[in-house]
Formats: C-alpha cells, structure tokens, sequence
C-alpha cells in the first residue's frame, strides 16, 4: 500500500466536562490535583481546560471563559504572552534541568532584589508551599526559637506545621486541620485572628521570647480579598522588633501583583521604612512555570546550606526553563505604566460589579489592589475570617454558576481571590459586567 496517500481524518473525539471528570476521579483522587479544582465549594462539574490565550480559557467541549482566575495567580501578562512564549521555548531548547548554577537564576534573583528593598538575597525553588515553609526553618534557625504565629484564613502551602486551627485559647497551640499531621507537629503553631491588635498584644506578651516569626499574607487572598489594616501591620513590626521574632510577609499571591514592589512596599507608603524581615514569592514570579522564592537580608540569608546550618535544597530549584518563563514575566510587568494600566482595568471590573448589585439592590462590597480584587455578598468589607464566611455562601454560588453559564470564569469558591491580567481588554470587562448584571437581577 503506498504510503504517501493522505490519512483519512477521524474526526477528534470530543469528551465533555462531565465524561472527562469521570474519568478523573478514577485515576485521580477526586478527579483533581489540587483540591480547590474539583468545585466542592459551589457544587457542578469542573470545567477541563483545553487551552488558552490572552484573558480567555477554552474547556474541552469548545466554551471560551473570560478568565478571572489566571493560574490562581501567576498569569499577570494573560496567556500566551509572546515574550514570555519566546524565553520559554528558547531556554527548553537549551535544555530543562542541569542540576548546576546558570546564569538565569543570578538574572531572576537579581530582578527580584531591584523591585523588593527588604530583599538582600533570594533563594529560588519550586512552589509557594516549599518557600513558605523553608522560610519558617530559616526563621527558626536564625533566632534559635521553635514558635510561630499565623492567622486565622491565611494560606502558606500545604508544610504540616502550617496546616492549623486555633486552639481554644491563646495559651493553647492549634490543631492540625489535615489528617497525617501529628498534633507535636502543630504544639509550635499559634493560630490568632486577623487584624486583632490586642490578641496579637496579648500573645507577645505572654509568649513572645519563644516566638521565632510571625507569617502572614499581608493582603489575605485566601480569604477572597483582607487587608492587614496599617494599624496592624504597624503593631506586629513593633512586637517582633520589641521581642527579637521575625515578621515573614507571605507574598506568593501578592508578590508584583498588586505592585511591582510587592504588598510591602504599599505599607511602606504608610509606615515609612516598614519593611519585613523574610518575604515569601511563588505564582508571577514564575509566570505560570512552578517557581517560587524566599528571600531576607544577606545575614539572615547566610544562614542557609551551603553557608550556615540550616538546610534547603531542591533538585529542581532554579529550574532553567521556570527561570526563563518569570525572567521574562517580570520584564514586561516592570515597563512603565503597567501597573497603573492593570489598577484600572481591575478598578473598572470591581465598580462595574458593584454598581450592578446596587441597581439589583444587593448587599455587596469588593475591594481590588493591583490586579487583585475581591468581593463579597454582604454590606461592609470583612475584616477577618469569620466575617468573609458569614457572607451569603449560598448567593455566592448561584452567582459563580450563573458567571460559569455565560463564559465567565471567577474563582469558584467564596474565599479566594480574583486576578485580572494585563490582557483583559475593556471590552472584556464590560462583557462581564453585564454578565453580571444579567446574573444579579434573577437574584
Ligand atoms: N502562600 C499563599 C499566600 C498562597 O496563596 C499559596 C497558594 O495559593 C501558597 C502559599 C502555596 O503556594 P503553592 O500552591 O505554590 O504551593
């Protein structure tokens, strides 16, 4: 038979959402490689997502989503972005993984430092929850101290020593909120209230030589959209400086999200020389690649293996191709007026979505820094975490659906963030804005 006739075409099998969950959840645990994907929050089927280009995401059965979710993150420049496709497919050509230094890995940490005057030295390596948690070992190394504080709502990866509830009272240290963390894992962890001056008070002040750091995500996008209030943010530099912790800033959400110089450097426009003692960096920083980074000054940094005892590694670290990809991220965020072109766009999307609640005559607040916003089925902005999830969940969900239904692609669950992109174009957000209103009238 010769072998140059042409093929006939199959047509190509076209799976649904559905068929394609199905599938999932029989080689998957629950259908999904990250929990938060599976849609348990709102109920439905996840959407499989076959590509995507710009602001927009196609699902297997060919719907296009305007997407406000980015990667969860990391997608600042929308998808595809030709510069950033260009560094990528270079650096692969010139290998995936070596195992040694490159010169690329000095440039991203280099790049990094410029636009973050807390940061003296970076360590890169793969994802936030290795960052966050290699910050916390080097924080603990550095003062010789075991405890930490965190937050109730707030997010640092998946460490075990993370993975914590409050106790019942300030004496008592959390319990673990995963199965297969032993409570002696978490005896170390104390978990306190967002934006509570006087328990953050009382905590130093009963415990505050034992305490190592405290970490927090300075704007809290794991509880949709909070900021640490100045006064806040103000105190808890005071309390470490006063008791010898170290203040962590978990910026691997708003690292060059909501400003090129990081959530740090806006409560440094308050607190004149605010700044942290470690920052924690994942998602832009790595342009959609897995890529995150800690970094501190020189001499809290000389801490780490090679140079001092406390040891972190990883041998995908640095990876060229994941260096290439935020390199070339971070070059197109630092041109002039991005930022201010990405607020706007942001800003437009947050009034649009608020001035249709209020011609429905909904209860409803957002708030947005940067390219991140937030908002809320409730009258005023909640300030921690019991009040975002005394917002109506269930309203919530109807609307993510009712989003979903006409091609926009929020975040489907009532805690977490939205990301808008520097290729959201203005017809864009007027398209869900009207989305939008269609979706708050039937409520
Ligand atoms: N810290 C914050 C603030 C996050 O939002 C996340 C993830 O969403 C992490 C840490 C963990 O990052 P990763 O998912 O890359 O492990």
């Amino acid at each position: 038979m010769p072998t140059n006739l042409p093929c006939p075409l199959e047509a190509p099998a076209v799976s649904t959402n559905a068929e394609l969950f199905e599938r999932a959840q029989r080689a998957i645990p629950g259908g999904v490689n990250s929990p938060v994907r599976a849609f348990k929050a709102v109920g439905g089927t996840p959407r499989f997502i076959a590509r995507a280009q710009g602001p927009y995401m196609w699902d297997a059965e060919g719907k296009r989503y305007i997407d406000y979710i980015g990667s969860w993150g990391p997608m600042i420049l929308g998808h595809g972005h030709p510069a950033v496709l260009d560094a990528v497919l270079k650096a692969a050509h010139d290998g995936f993984s070596f195992g040694a230094p490159t010169e690329r890995e000095v440039e991203l940490a280099e790049e990094i430092i410029r636009h973050v005057p807390s940061i003296e030295q970076v360590r890169l390596v793969s994802s936030g929850t290795e960052a966050a948690m290699s910050a916390i070992r080097l924080a603990r190394g550095a003062t010789g101290r075991s405890k930490l504080i965190k937050f109730n709502g707030c997010y640092h990866g998946h460490a075990d020593a993370l993975l914590v509830k409050a106790g019942s009272g300030l004496a008592t240290f959390g319990h673990p909120t995963s199965a297969g963390v032993p409570p002696e894992v978490v005896q170390h962890t104390l978990v306190l209230e967002y934006n509570d001056i006087a328990q953050l008070e009382e905590a130093f002040q009963t415990q505050g030589d034992e305490i190592a750091c405290v970490m927090i995500e300075p704007i809290a996008g794991n509880m949709n959209f909070v900021r640490a209030s100045v006064p806040f943010v103000k105190r808890l530099r005071e309390l470490c400086d006063q008791y010898g912790a170290l203040l962590v800033f978990d910026e691997v959400m708003t690292g060059f999200r909501v400003a090129l110089g990081s959530a740090q450097s806006l409560y440094a426009q308050a607190l004149p020389g605010f700044q942290p003692d470690i920052s924690v960096f994942g998602k832009v920083i790595g342009g959609g690649m897995p890529l995150a980074a800690f970094g501190s000054s020189r001499k809290v940094m000389q801490q780490l293996a090679p140079l001092g005892p406390v040891y972190q590694a990883g041998t995908l670290s640095g990876n060229p191709v994941a260096t290439a990809c935020g390199l070339a991220t971070l070059r197109e965020i630092a041109k002039p007026g991005f930022y201010e072109s990405l607020s706007a766009r942001t800003q437009a999307l947050v009034q649009g979505l608020d001035a249709a609640a209020a011609s429905a005559g909904l209860p409803f607040c957002t708030d947005s820094q940067g390219g991140m916003f937030g908002f809320f089925f409730g009258k005023d902005l909640p300030q921690n975490y019991p009040a975002v999830l005394a917002t109506d969940q269930a309203r919530f969900n109807r609307f993510f659906h009712a989003m979903l239904d006409q091609g926009v692609y929020f975040a489907p669950a009532l805690y977490e963030a939205g990301f808008v992109s520097a290729a959201h174009s203005d017809e864009d957000i007027a398209a869900t804005v009207a989305a939008a209103a269609a979706a708050l009238r039937q409520e």
